[in-house]
């Protein structure tokens, strides 16, 4: 048993988490940072990374396998035993479109190799980051791994 945090996930479109877990492992800008209870209040920025956390119940007894979410971007709050991740883009490992995330690196990979004029280079390369990232936790999903 662990003392719980809440933790909520929203992007511009959706809540993709409203959990209670043990601990909370961010991707920030400076490195991965771990989040437990009664953490002192906090903000940091977040990088293109992992996200993840243990699930437990209200009185802090564990429940079920830790969970993967794909960033990128935003910021992280941590007040009141609540985090609260505010980002660009996120989805549950289980949510992420494999065909798509290779289509999206192949686009971003293309641009990169031809230089086409005009198209922005710093963004094909935070694109194919985002695209690579994507399609390695859904690859470590896929082998049955949580992490
Ligand atoms: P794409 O070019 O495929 O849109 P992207 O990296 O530009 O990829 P984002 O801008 O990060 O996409 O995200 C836009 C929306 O699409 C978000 O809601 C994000 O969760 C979703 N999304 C993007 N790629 C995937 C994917 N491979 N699987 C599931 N959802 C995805």
């Amino acid at each position: 048993m662990v003392a719980p945090i809440t933790l909520r996930v929203i992007t511009p479109e959706k809540i993709v988490v409203d959990a209670t877990a043990g601990i909370v492992r961010l991707p920030a800008l400076d490195g991965s940072m771990g989040v437990l209870a009664r953490h002192a209040p906090m903000a940091t920025a977040l990088g293109t990374g992992v996200l993840s956390f243990t699930p437990v119940d209200a009185d802090g007894s564990r429940e079920g396998e830790e969970q993967v979410l794909f960033v990128s971007g935003g910021f992280a709050e941590v007040r009141e035993n609540t985090v609260r991740v505010v980002t660009e883009s996120s989805e549950r490992a289980t949510d992420i479109d494999l065909e798509r995330a290779q289509a999206a690196e192949e686009r971003a990979r293309q641009i990169i190799t031809e230089r086409i004029p005009d198209l922005d280079l710093q963004r094909a390369q935070a694109a194919l980051a985002r695209a690579v990232l994507r399609l390695r936790i859904a690859r470590r999903r896929g082998r049955g791994r949580s992490r």
